[in-house]
């Protein structure tokens, strides 16, 4: 309207189609604005323009210039104009068949600035509304139950807009132009029950859910002892972290060491949950929050009844200046689910299966059309590292280096995600869980569908891991045979690797040092601690870690205090397994066991940190995945590294210098620092041995143990120094949420 033009903005095939009409330099000056005044959600990755053949007849004759129409007026309602007045209508046009899908359904988004204004302010009509929103923000993905994304076909068609929204939704210069999710107390969903009555409950120390926009959450003051570990105990969630959310970054700072890159990481529009350092000195949350661990992760409020709870809970103060100020208020925010089972979405669902669980539930009568959990980042050395990908990040596609079939990869077997590939472009689901369930299982089959229907593509090939006993390798499996499609089965750490390499765009070969839990190796073993050559398709396995006895097979990943007894053994030390774990009722027949070298082996590096764990006597049960490696790392300051602790020997890195040491070490502290320090001299010599080796020159660095914060930020750093590109995961978590995207690049580059 600024300058004149008419013509048209669609969704196509090849991405948002702009045909603009007009004086060419008007037009020029359009484009130029277009780059200058992107509204904050928007993003130009790249821009096209070519011009129309014909010589066009004066822009406001024909074409795309017509009488007065609604969209094309600027007055604050479609008030009727001069009805013989000739003016170019710029409108948005249906989105075309075969339209870039994922670039049509964007990310949910955090409240706005604007709109949280108007929520506190008492003059505007949307004044503690609930579910404001507009084209800045709000939910998008998580309300979007099929394509085009337009209101009719997200659960905002069940809300016919009111004449006043209508009109804002109708009016170019509204910022809630077009934008699907505007509601108001008229029109809008509703609460169950004021968020008044619920903040009360909430003060109480009562536990409350809550439904968000992809889930329902448990609520509780952070604050309260008794309310948290009453929580814990309904929950049954043993000693697993629990995120927190507070109000803003000045609350945040009291809890936590909040700086730099976190500080922006916690405010971004995303708003995921960020693991950072606790601070010792505060001592007003409740020990049960994260037992044994230094970090806590907190997230900010990022809907409206979000923030209507903080106010209730301030007492509902008046004016802005609450929102940016401290105060202690501390909510335990953590995804409503029975352990193991997805995330609950539905009010029926929520009502049955949280009845033990939440004293209060707090329902809106909007439907959830797609599952998102938080998304969780952690800040280390100034680096972002995601360690769940869901709500803010998904549907937002991972751009590849290059085009390739259309491929449907299935995950792994925990954290697990779908991805497809469309193009150069890859898409992954949000983070689906742990395939322990049926519940997860029939979800994540859920998750395939609707990522396909998403993007209305037919995958040409599909991609598993090896292991054939994955509930995600069954599917794969059953789809190619009902589809007769081609089906690439990926190992699992090439995967971790390949990951990395795609998020990069990196097509040469590369090495790969992969230190991860369990994945099937070539021969059925356990596999984890690896040194990879990968070369498009093809990976060679150069080196591992030295096998360790696993004694008890899953069992031994769950019980630090198995790993531990098997070094003892493996150390000629066996005698020494009874006496040490005298309290675990299975020590002698596990030593019995081990002598006779009945027990399986493993080269995961998760063991080892379990193994380490057992040895110091941090944990000899984990009470969930990860736990053992996370407590070491609490424990560690400064990594020290032992001078012998390690051996190198044609690719095989064994550590059993640091292990007889940890055996010995009364301080669990400095045992911690050593295995984190010598881990890191080992590491590097590995990969620099590699690089001399095979002349090349680039190391991925992927699997789950790259989510400890001592690796993460050194290592990378360390093999700079040493000459060495190291690729770390970044747009994706590094553990096996990013394993769909690895097997998927891998499937793509396949012959077949
Ligand atoms: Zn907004
Ligand atoms: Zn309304
Ligand atoms: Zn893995």
């Amino acid at each position: 309207l600024r300058f004149g033009i008419g013509g048209f903005v669609a969704n196509g095939p090849e991405g948002v189609v702009i045909e603009a009409e007009g004086d060419r330099d008007r037009i020029d000056d359009f484009l130029a604005a277009m780059g200058n005044e992107l509204p904050p959600l928007a993003r130009i990755d790249s821009l096209i323009q070519s011009t129309a053949p014909a010589a066009n007849p004066p822009p406001c004759a024909t074409g795309e210039t017509g009488r007065h129409g609604a969209i094309a007026r600027t007055a604050p309602c479609p008030a009727p104009g001069d009805p013989t007045a000739i003016i170019p209508v710029f409108r948005i046009a249906a989105t075309a068949p075969g339209a870039a899908a994922g670039a049509a359904i964007p990310a949910d988004t955090a409240i706005c600035q604007a709109c949280l204004r108007e929520l506190f302010d008492p003059s505007d009509r949307r004044y503690l509304h609930p579910f404001i929103a507009c084209c800045d923000c709000g939910p998008r993905f998580t309300m979007t139950r099929h394509l085009p994304y337009d209101r009719d076909s997200t659960s905002m068609a069940d809300f016919p807009l009111c004449p006043a929204c209508e009109c804002e939704y109708a009016e170019p210069d509204s910022r809630r132009f077009h934008a699907e999710p505007v509601a108001c107390h008229d029109c809008g969903p509703r609460l169950s029950q004021s968020p008044v009555s619920v903040a009360a409950a909430l003060a109480a120390g009562q536990i409350v859910a809550i439904k968000g926009i992809g889930g329902y959450h448990l609520a509780c003051d952070a604050r309260d002892h008794q309310a948290v570990a009453r929580l814990r105990a309904r929950k049954h969630r043993d000693g697993k972290p629990f995120a927190l959310m507070v109000l803003n970054a000045a609350c945040a700072s009291r809890y936590v060491e909040l700086t730099g890159e976190a500080r922006l990481a916690i405010a971004s529009r995303e708003r995921p949950v960020v693991v950072l350092p606790r601070r010792t000195d505060n001592r007003d949350l409740s020990p049960e929050l994260s037992p044994g661990l230094g970090s806590l992760g907190l997230l900010l409020p990022y809907t409206g009844v979000h923030y209507l709870l903080f106010h209730a809970l301030l007492g509902c103060p008046p004016a802005e200046a609450w929102l940016t100020e401290s105060n202690p208020l501390a909510l335990v925010m953590t995804s409503a689910n029975l352990s193991g089972d997805p995330l609950i979405a539905d009010p029926a669902d929520a009502a049955s299966r949280l009845a033990g669980i939440a004293d209060v539930i707090l329902h809106h009568d909007r439907e959830i059309a797609r599952r998102a959990d938080d998304s969780v980042v952690q800040v280390s050395g100034g680096v972002r590292t995601i360690i769940r990908r869901a709500r803010g990040y998904t549907p937002h596609a991972i751009p590849l280096a290059a085009n390739g079939p259309a491929v449907l990869a299935l995950g792994a077997h925990l954290k697990t995600t779908v991805a497809m590939t469309c193009g150069d472009l890859a898409y992954l689901s949000a983070h689906v869980g742990d395939l322990d369930s049926p519940a997860a299982v029939a979800l994540h089959a859920q998750t395939a569908q609707d990522l396909e229907s998403m993007l209305q593509v037919s995958p040409d090939r599909l991609a598993c891991d090896w292991s054939r006993d994955f509930a995600s390798t069954r599917l794969a499996e059953g789809i190619s045979e009902q589809r007769n499609l081609p089906l690439v089965r990926v190992q699992h750490h090439q995967a971790h690797a390949a990951a990395v390499l795609a998020e990069h765009g990196w097509e040469r070969p590369a090495l790969a040092i992969v230190l991860d839990g369990h994945g099937q190796g070539d021969a059925g073993e356990s596999w984890g601690g690896e040194l990879l050559r990968l070369d498009g398709a093809k990976f060679q396995r150069l080196g591992h870690f030295a096998p360790l006895p696993l004694p008890g097979g899953d069992r031994a990943a769950r019980e630090p205090w198995r790993m531990a007894a098997g070094v003892l053994q493996q150390l000629g030390r066996g005698a020494e397994i009874s006496r040490r774990f005298a309290h675990q009722p299975l020590a002698p027949a596990l030593a019995q066991l081990l002598a006779t070298g009945d027990a399986g082996v493993t080269t995961a590096a998760g063991r080892l940190f379990d193994a380490a764990a057992g040895l110091l006597g941090v944990i000899e049960r984990a009470t969930y995945e990860g736990e053992p490696p996370m407590r070491l790392e609490a424990l560690t300051d400064k990594p020290l590294s032992l001078a012998d602790g390690f051996h190198l020997r044609q690719g095989v890195l064994a550590f059993t210098g640091l292990l007889a040491r940890l055996a010995d070490c009364d301080d669990p502290a400095l045992g911690a620092s050593w295995l984190h320090g010598t881990l890191l001299d080992a590491l590097v010599a590995w990969a620099t041995d590699a690089a001399s080796r095979t002349g090349i020159d680039t190391v991925a660095l992927g699997g789950g143990c790259f989510l400890n914060a001592h690796l993460a930020r050194e290592l990378p750093a360390r093999l700079e120094r040493m000459g060495l590109r190291a690729l770390t995961a970044r747009a994706l978590p590094p553990n096996d949420g990013a394993i769909s995207l690895g097997q998927a690049w891998v499937a793509q580059r396949s012959v077949l």
